[in-house]
């Protein structure tokens, strides 16, 4: 088993230390992790409130070692459509296995807090949010795989509570997985949206369609936050890999290596 998405103590949200998320994931059985350390940028907040210091990046995790797992470095961009030098000079800190780019926000704000919910349908919310994604995806290059594609009806703050659905945005979906294909640039599946919106995030059909356009790197990930969740619905999304895709992605040093399952 992989898991290629989780935080720690280094991310500002993360709960867990580097020891016990790793140790975690072996008590679990994983066999490699990437840590995907948050650096989101915004127009109007400090620097440092959503991002680490390559100093606390390296103090946790150069030395850290688990008996029987393979640790990966990565980090989780936050993707918008002026930060694409903040990505090439961040990748200039460290060498790093992984990068998974991802939207969390749209005009400086978050897809998940209230303000971003009001004054929208449930419709808008989403729409706004696939349109800032397809730019961002054209934008940026320096990213290996998107993040949770649909991270938007993972919100609390959705009023429905309801899965965003391939079927229902068909066509600004397939603008984003297009756009995937023609980079080499893979997609992941987020499995925290299972608790949250009963769906991973995103589910079999958007895989499928990914797959039809020529799509061929996926690695999975739980998005944990703190060491009960490493690991969290794992074997569930290699399921759903198995049948569609027949293996899963890892990374080391920015190139896909390829497991069948
Ligand atoms: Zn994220
Ligand atoms: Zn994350």
């Amino acid at each position: 088993m992989y898991d290629f998405h989780m935080h720690t103590t280094v991310s500002f949200d993360g709960v867990g230390t580097a020891r016990e998320m790793a140790e975690a994931a072996a008590a679990r059985g994983l066999k490699e992790i990437c840590f995907t350390d948050h650096l989101d940028y915004y127009l109007k907040e400090p620097v440092e409130k959503y991002t680490f210091t390559t100093e606390d990046y390296n103090r946790a995790y150069d030395q850290l070692e688990v008996p029987g797992l393979v640790i990966r470095h990565g980090f989780e961009f936050g993707m918008t459509t002026w930060n694409k030098a903040q990505l090439s000079a961040d990748l200039q800190r460290r060498q790093f296995d992984f990068v998974l780019g991802s939207v969390h926000t749209v005009n400086d704000q978050d897809a998940y807090i209230p303000e971003y919910w009001q004054g929208r349908t449930v419709q808008e919310a989403f729409e706004v949010y696939l349109k800032e994604v397809l730019a961002c995806v054209k934008v940026h290059d320096e990213y290996d795989v998107l993040g949770h594609l649909n991270y938007v009806c993972k919100s609390p703050n959705n009023p429905t509570h309801e899965p965003l659905r391939y079927e229902d945005y068909r066509e600004i979906v397939d603008e984003i997985l297009k756009e995937l294909v023609r980079k080499g640039k893979g997609m992941e599946i987020n499995t925290s949206g299972i608790d949250r919106a009963g769906v991973f995030l995103p589910s079999a059909e958007f895989l499928r369609r990914f797959k039809e356009l020529g799509g061929e790197i996926v690695t999975v990930g739980s998005d944990a936050h703190r060491p009960e969740n490493v690991g969290k619905y794992i074997p569930e999304a290699l399921e759903v890999l198995k049948e569609v895709f027949g293996y899963v992605c890892t990374f080391e040093d920015r190139k896909p290596v390829f497991h069948r399952l």
